[in-house]
């Protein structure tokens, strides 16, 4: 092995490292969760998560989309 060889070891080393240090610190990231409300912020129930829309939030929705007959 010469020097070359080491220098392109070290860097992929480095580069691993760095891509795994990279990936740890999205994994503690605050996600963007639906598991409250995006819109008053509660916390929602297990049936609400696909909706990420509490269940008054939803049904003011809904009444907004009747009132202005869109979405
Ligand atoms: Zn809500």
């Amino acid at each position: 092995m010469d020097d070359a060889d080491r220098a392109t070891e070290c860097e992929e080393a480095a580069r691993a490292a760095l891509e795994r240090r990279i990936a740890a610190s999205r994994g503690h990231e605050p996600k963007p969760t639906r598991s409250h409300c995006q819109d008053c912020g509660a916390a929602l129930e297990v049936h609400r998560l696909m909706y990420g829309l509490c269940l008054a939030c939803a049904e003011r929705a809904e009444t907004r989309q009747r009132l202005w007959g869109h979405a």
